[in-house]
């Protein structure tokens, strides 16, 4: 996905003998230097088509878009190892604190995380390549002129309508209801094709439109419950259509 026009830039990871000072983030280096998990964003468009080669297995690959510190893909991973689970993450401090949580859960061989923008997906997956995908607090970006760059909108879930495979599903939750509103517009009035199967306006209180047991709560969602403020959550099926 890449609709931002001719001005913007194509994603292009940074190593460190790319930056001036390639200390000022001590995350540039560790990052670069990790290894397994963690698959370097230079190296991730070779897997577009065929992801189960990252992970030396075949198997359904579920993605986080913006994984933050791991936690969510890590507890999903250790409940379902027979995915392949992929992380998306943009800072370099992220993708780390993503990797060491999934080699401290133990889950090196069912999930990996990769430096990307999420704008630039296809670059790095084909169409039907994502069986899963979630998406959790997504930044809101509020002001007005700041739209463009809204993941929860109507170019992002026509990406989402291609990547996932027929009977692939699609996870959100957010704190800022107006991210499920706009992916519901862009399905019930855009006509994508997807079921929507079910939504919550407080997955604390209402519950969540997917088994609870089969959930894991992000950093931001602790913080937001903290706060005693709802979580927002969308669940959509990919038609055949
Ligand atoms: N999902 C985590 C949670 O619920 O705790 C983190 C939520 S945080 C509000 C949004 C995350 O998305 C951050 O980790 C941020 O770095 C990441 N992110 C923002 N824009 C991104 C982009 N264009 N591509 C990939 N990740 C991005």
């Amino acid at each position: 996905m890449s609709q931002h026009g001719k001005n913007h830039m194509p994603f292009r990871d940074v190593r460190p003998e790319d930056l001036r000072m390639p200390d000022l983030n001590p995350y540039v280096r560790t990052y670069q230097d990790f290894g397994p998990p963690v698959i370097l964003g230079g190296d991730a468009p070779d897997f577009k088509g065929d992801w189960g080669r990252a992970f030396g297995r075949p198997g359904p690959l579920h993605v986080e878009i913006g994984p933050g510190n791991g936690f969510y893909l890590a507890g999903m991973a250790a409940r379902h190892p027979d995915r392949n689970w992929l992380g998306i993450e943009i800072r370099f401090k992220r993708v780390v604190l993503c990797a060491r949580k999934i080699v401290k859960a133990g889950m090196g061989e069912s999930a990996r995380v990769t430096r990307y923008d999420a704008w630039w997906l296809d670059d790095i997956f084909a169409a039907g390549d994502i069986q899963g995908l979630v998406t959790n607090f997504s930044d809101p970006w509020m002001k007005d002129s700041q739209s463009k760059k809204r993941l929860m909108s109507e170019p992002f879930a026509t990406w989402v309508a291609k990547a996932l495979s027929p009977g692939g599903t699609w996870r959100i939750k957010t704190d800022h209801k107006p991210n499920v509103d706009r992916v519901v517009a862009a399905v019930t009035e855009g006509g994508l094709p997807f079921d929507i199967n079910g939504r919550s306006e407080d997955v604390a209180g209402t519950g969540a439109p997917w088994d609870p047991e089969d959930d894991v709560i992000t950093n931001y969602q602790s913080k937001f419950i903290k706060k005693g403020l709802p979580t927002h959550a969308l669940l959509l099926t990919r038609r055949s259509d």
